[in-house]
């Protein structure tokens, strides 16, 4: 009988949030799967789960990526989640600015470099993280929008370069979801009126609402898809 080994995932910014909807809906469907966090109090603060293990990751500095890594002999999954937003101004100073640069987009393509040999041996895919903001602007947050504008055209190019490789790049684009990030807007009525009055489906998305999405993306199901950007928004982006 063929031997099937289990397949590995790997998720930044995995233990709290959005990527932690997706580390565990993975784990779910029987994905042994790192789930990592910037900090080791994050990582001190997500519950155990079965076939999940975490470790420290920063996707801005390559020895931290490289050791993540080196225990892999080959990987099905690279879910790229981690990323940040700066309000208050940070991101119209060049240092701010240049930082949501440096996680959001750098740190995709580092963590996508580095894993590329790992995901060819597995004929494994990738999925980043976009935004609503990969389709339009933001007066707060230049950076960020124009850290996941590029995301959304650096995996439509991966797609295309790395499709020989049998690898497979899809990104997802998250519309208004309740986490940490987006704390400050869930505690302002009138931001919160204005999205839901934007969205047909009339409430916060939710971590567990990216997580199905992911494992599909991911699974043979959709084998014939690259190089998409999936809006998962409850329709923000159809009105
Ligand atoms: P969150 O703040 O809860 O999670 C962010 C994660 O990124 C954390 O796990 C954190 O440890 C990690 N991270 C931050 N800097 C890092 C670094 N330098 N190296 C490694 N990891 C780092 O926020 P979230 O809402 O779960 O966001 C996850 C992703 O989804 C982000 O890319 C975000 O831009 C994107 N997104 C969120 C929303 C939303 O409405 N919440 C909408 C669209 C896109």
């Amino acid at each position: 009988m063929a031997h099937h080994p289990i397949k590995q995932a790997l998720v930044t910014g995995g233990t709290r949030g959005i990527g932690e909807g997706i580390a565990r809906a993975l784990a779910q469907a029987g994905y042994q799967v790192t789930a990592c966090g910037l900090t080791q109090d994050e990582l001190d603060r997500f519950s155990p789960q079965d076939s999940v293990t975490t470790a420290l990751l920063d996707v801005t500095n390559a020895a931290s990526v490289d050791a993540v890594l080196k225990d892999f002999t080959s990987l099905d999954v690279l879910v790229n989640c981690a990323g940040i937003i700066q309000r208050a101004g940070k991101e119209f100073e060049i240092d701010g600015f240049r930082t949501t640069i440096e996680v959001n987009l750098n740190g995709t393509m580092r963590m996508c470099l580095a894993a590329q040999p790992l995901l060819a041996k597995a004929k494994g895919s990738i999925i980043n993280t976009a935004s609503m903001l990969s389709f339009f602007g933001s007066a707060y947050a230049p950076g960020y929008a124009a850290s996941k504008g590029a995301v959304a055209q650096l995996t439509k190019s991966l797609a295309a370069a790395w499709a020989t490789d049998g690898i497979r790049v899809n990104a997802i684009a998250p519309g208004w979801i309740a986490t940490d990030l987006t704390q400050p807007l869930q505690d302002d009525a009138a931001r919160t009126a204005a999205i839901m009055a934007r969205t047909p489906l009339n409430r916060w998305g939710t971590p567990d609402d990216l997580g199905g999405v992911v494992t599909f993306l991911a699974s043979d199901a959709a084998r014939f898809i690259t190089g998409t950007v999936l809006p998962v928004d409850g329709g923000y982006l159809t009105v």
